[in-house]
This record gives structure tokens, sequence and C-alpha cells, in this order.
């Protein structure tokens, strides 16, 4: 709930419902326009000495017209707690879940892979089962995780990790891989996975935060979503006219550490 407001605010009043995101921004720019609000150059994080956390009774929220989303008709006093506990994970869990569902763009009758069972994981299930995938193929060991993976849209749990875990999906998968891989753990087995699973074309999109070297490490490569594709384009298919072009590849490989 809103409490008070500075003197620019227009956006939100006192009164108000609100959701506020993990990272502020100015929800005006270039980079925010297209969707990339957590990489806005005029916002920032929450949880250091300039600003403050945000997990606390009260918050002050830097470029409040930018960084909230109201939400009509919900008063928190008589409100259900089921419904109030679902906003939550709009602040977080689900829309990281759904922005890996969204940049891979997972579509109707697709195959979706999601390694890890944790809350994004869970979320970007939800958000596969939102946009329409036939096959979601959750990778986790955490029975209470993936019963809940599976009430969420899960048409599948792999346990398995490693070359284990690979052929399982492979064999769910025709033997083709998932056209998207949505990896929601930051460890670089998660990553290998992923590399795994990945159909010929298909793309894995990358929530969890990076935790090995080498390779680019930190909150940095996630903001940036970088897209994975899966598979090389046969050489003289389609780059630059019938070229296989030998440095795009380098600095791909370059990008992912290889
Ligand atoms: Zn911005």
């Amino acid at each position: 709930m809103v409490e008070e407001v500075g003197a620019d605010v227009t956006y939100v009043k006192p009164g108000d419902f609100v959701i506020a995101p993990f990272a502020f921004s100015d929800n005006t720019c270039e980079i925010c326009r297209a969707g990339f609000q957590t990489a806005c150059p005029h916002g920032g994080w929450y949880g250091n000495t300039a600003v403050g956390g945000l997990q606390a009774e009260v918050a002050r929220i830097p470029l409040a017209n930018g960084s909230l989303v109201k939400v009509p008709g919900v008063n928190p006093d008589t409100a259900d707690e089921a419904l109030l506990a679902s906003l939550l994970t709009l602040s977080d869990v689900y829309l990281t879940g759904y922005h890996a569902a969204f940049m891979a763009q997972v579509a109707p009758g697709q195959s979706v892979t999601v390694v890890g069972d944790g809350a994004v994981g869970l979320g970007a299930v939800l958000a596969a089962k939102q946009l329409g995938a036939e096959q979601i193929i959750l990778m986790g060991r955490h029975a209470s995780r993936t019963d809940l993976g599976r009430e969420f849209g899960a048409t599948d749990v792999v346990a398995e990790r490693g070359d284990e875990g690979v052929a399982k999906v492979l064999e769910l998968t025709g033997g083709f891989g998932s056209h998207a891989v949505l990896e929601a753990v930051g460890h670089m087995p998660a990553y290998e996975q992923s590399y795994g699973v990945v159909r010929p074309g298909g793309v894995i999109s990358r929530v969890g935060v990076p935790q090995y070297e080498p390779g680019t490490r930190g909150l940095r490569l996630v903001v940036r979503q970088e897209r994975a594709p899966g598979g090389w384009p046969r050489p003289g298919a389609r780059l630059h006219g019938g070229r296989h072009h030998a440095g795009s590849r380098r600095r791909h490989r370059a990008r992912q550490g290889l």
C-alpha cells in the first residue's frame, strides 16, 4: 500500500495497492520501453546504503512513477491470502520465469524443458503453460517441488542429472531435444544440461545467475538476457548471403565461455 508520495509522483497516490518489482526504473527510456526495466540506465537495485532494502514492512521506492505497478481493486485488509501470495510472486519469481519463457519465444505446441525446480523454475513452468507449450519437462529432484510443477503444467519430470538426465529428455522428445530450454539454476552442470537437451535451432534462455568461472558471472549477464540458439545453421544456409561467418561463430563461442 502506498503511504506517502513525493512531489513528482503522479502515477500512484496514498491508498493504492502496488507491486514493487525487485529493481527500480524510470519505465520511460528506450531500454525500459523495450521491456528490459532491470537494465534501465537510470534505475538500480535495492539492498544497498543508497537505496535501502525492499524486504521490509516499509520501503522507499525511487522513481516511483516507473518502478511501481498499480493493482486496482485490491484491499490488503480484506483480500484473500492466496491472492496476495500470488501477487507477491509478480514482484520477482514469476516474472523472472515468465521472462525466460518470453525470451525463448515459447509458442503453442512446443516442447519446453525447465532446468531447476526452485521458485523461478516453477514460475517458468507456469509461464510455458500460459504461452501454450505442449510438452513441459521439469528437471529437478525435490519431489515436493516437482509435484507442484506437475500441478502447474509440467507434463514430465526428470530427476536424473548429467548425461543420464540429458538422455531422459532426449528420449521424451523423440531424440530431438526441446525447442526452448529455460535454465533457472545458474550452476555449470545446469548449463551443460541445458546444452544437452536443446534441439538444433532451439533456444536456451538463462535466468539462473551464473555462479561459475570462466564466463560472465553475476547478474549482468542475466539482466542482458543473452539468448543462445542451440545448434549452428548449416554452413551457407542463411548467414551473410551464403557465406558462413566464422567471426560471429567465434564470438558466440566466446560469449558462452567455450
Ligand atoms: Zn529506463
